[in-house]
């Protein structure tokens, strides 16, 4: 997907105002902090979009973030950016490939994959995870996807191919432009966790 229609996206977003993605506040002066930071004056502040791969690194309580859509980026920083590019930048380092997602869903060219074709491409030491059960696969939905701390995504995937898409945790506020996290596909974590649920292992911290 060129990258010139994701900054059109973003730039077009802007234009018509203040948006939320994920956790993130987006306003329109090219300003970005954590959705429950808005309005506080008291925030460190960079004009540098690459701090986004920093602040995105670890919770509020220095825990590392291995999913980066998980409901639990830090608060207290504001990113002070030159442009939308900046912005699209930013976005990319806080939720990778987000705003790719949305412009294809828009154009209609993102494609769901089933969990049954995610999982029978898995290989190596992960091809025992070809043998996850529906009843399992729904089981690390609800811990991994639907946790205590949830993924924001969107699944927009199924069990098969026929299957309806598997419940999602959404963290919309009535009233606030909100694009969505989309997920088409399982994840590498999801995978991995898979795994050690079909092999029997127990769940791994974090999860
Ligand atoms: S499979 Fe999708 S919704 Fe579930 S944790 Fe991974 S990215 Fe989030």
């Amino acid at each position: 997907m060129p990258t010139s229609s994701c900054a059109e996206y973003v730039a077009s977003l802007l234009a018509e105002g203040a948006f939320r993605l994920g956790e993130i506040q987006v306003t329109p002066d090219f300003s970005l902090s954590h959705r429950e930071d808005a309005g506080k004056d008291d925030l460190e502040v960079s004009t540098d979009p690459w701090k986004a791969l920093e602040i995105a690194r670890y919770d509020d309580g220095g825990r590392y973030r291995a999913l980066k859509t998980a409901a639990n980026l830090r608060h207290g920083w504001r990113l002070q950016l030159a442009d939308s590019s900046e912005v699209l930048t930013a976005l990319d380092f806080f939720y990778p490939a987000a705003i790719g997602m949305m412009v294809a869903h828009q154009a209609g060219n993102l494609t769901a994959t089933p969990l049954r074709v995610t999982l029978e491409r898995q290989s190596g030491m992960y091809a025992v995870v070809r043998k996850l059960n529906g009843e399992q696969a729904v089981a690390v939905v609800s811990r991994l996807c639907c946790g205590a701390v949830p993924c924001l995504r969107r699944k927009i995937w199924s069990l098969t191919c026929d299957g309806p898409p598997l419940e999602s945790v959404t963290r919309n506020t009535p009233g606030q432009r909100e694009v969505p996290l989309l997920c088409s596909e399982a994840c590498n974590l999801f995978v991995a966790a898979g795994r050690h649920v079909v092999k029997g292992d127990p769940a791994p911290a974090g999860e």
